[in-house]
C-alpha cells in the first residue's frame, strides 16, 4: 500500500467507505472518478487517502471515514449494489476498499499488548510500534464445490432463501478451518452438509467475496457414496437434480453459478 503524495492532475477512482457503505453516483461506472484538484472534497477529506490498486490505468484510492459526512460527490449505498452492475474488475477493487476499511475500522488496537495500532506504508498492514506486532486484512478461506452423479448435480437450498418466494437453489460451501487442507475441507463440508462423500475433487477458479472477507474457492467433486441426508441447521433441503429438469439457480457471474455451468456442460459432453 503506497501512501505517498497524491498527484492533484492525475485522474483517479475514488472508494469513499463510512459505516460499511460506499459512495456513488447515481449513473456510469457508480465510482468517483476525477482528479484531486477538480473534485468538490470538503478540506481534509482526501489527506489520508490510501492507494489500494489500479483500474484501466488509473490509481484507486480508499477514503475511509468515521461518519457518512457528505464529500459532494453522491450517496452512501451498500456495497451489494454494485453486484452485476459494474465489471468484475471494478467491483474486486470495490470489495478490497471495503475489506481494508473495515480492517482499519477493527484493529485500532493492539490484539497483544493493548496499545494503539498504526497503518504502515510499504504493505497492507497496521502495526504496534509498542511491542513491534503487524496485523494483515483478515482474509477467510470458503470452499464451494460443485458435486455430479452422471447427469445429476446435488443443489441445496439454504433457510435463509426460503423466505423469497422463488428461492435459489445452490451447491455446498464452507469455511476452511485452522490447519485443514482445502481438499480435506471439500470432504468434511460436504459430509457434514449431506452425509455423502465425494471424490476426484479438482480445483476450478475462486472469487474475493467481500461479506464481508470471504476468499471463495471453487472446486468440482464426483459423487462417490452415501445417502443424502442433510444437516438440518445449514441447510431446508438437498437433493440430484437432473440438468435438463434444473430448479432456480443463483445469478450469472457468482462462482456457484459458474461451477453449475461447467457440471451442466460436463453431463452434456
Ligand atoms: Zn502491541
Amino acid at each position: 500500500m503506497e501512501k505517498k503524495q497524491i498527484n492533484p492532475q492525475e485522474n483517479a477512482w475514488w472508494f469513499i467507505i463510512a459505516k460499511d457503505q460506499i459512495v456513488l453516483q447515481p449513473q456510469g461506472n457508480f465510482i468517483p472518478y476525477g482528479c484531486l484538484d477538480d473534485l468538490p472534497f470538503p478540506d481534509g477529506v482526501a489527506d489520508n487517502a490510501v492507494k489500494i490498486a489500479d483500474y484501466q490505468a488509473s490509481p484507486c484510492y480508499l477514503v475511509f471515514l468515521q461518519e457518512q459526512s457528505d464529500v459532494g460527490l453522491g450517496e452512501y449505498s451498500p456495497l451489494r449494489f454494485l453486484l452485476g452492475r459494474v465489471d468484475d474488475g471494478l467491483f474486486d477493487v470495490a470489495g478490497r476498499a471495503f475489506q481494508v476499511s473495515l480492517f482499519y475500522e477493527t484493529h485500532q488496537y493492539c490484539g497483544k499488548c493493548g496499545n494503539e495500532m498504526h497503518v504502515i506504508n510499504w504493505e497492507t498492514a497496521m502495526k504496534c510500534y509498542h511491542c513491534q506486532h503487524r496485523c494483515y486484512p483478515r482474509i477467510s478461506p470458503c470452499i464451494i464445490v460443485g458435486i455430479r452423479k452422471e447427469k445429476e448435480i446435488l443443489l441445496a437450498m439454504h433457510h435463509r432463501h426460503m423466505k423469497n418466494n422463488n428461492p435459489v437453489y445452490t451447491v455446498l460451501a464452507g469455511f476452511v478451518e485452522a490447519g485443514e487442507t482445502l481438499e480435506s475441507c471439500v470432504e468434511r463440508e460436504v459430509y457434514e452438509e449431506s452425509r455423502i462423500k465425494v471424490k476426484n475433487i479438482e480445483y476450478v477458479t475462486s472469487q474475493p467475496w467481500p461479506f464481508p472477507h470471504s476468499l471463495m474457492m471453487g472446486f468440482l467433486a464426483e459423487y462417490d457414496s452415501g445417502k443424502i441426508k442433510i444437516d438440518k441447521n445449514e441447510l431446508a433441503e438437498a437433493d440430484w437434480y437432473h440438468v435438463d429438469n434444473l430448479p432456480v439457480l443463483p445469478n450469472h457471474g457468482t462462482l456457484a453459478r459458474k461451477l453449475i455451468n461447467k457440471m451442466v456442460e460436463q453431463c452434456r459432453e
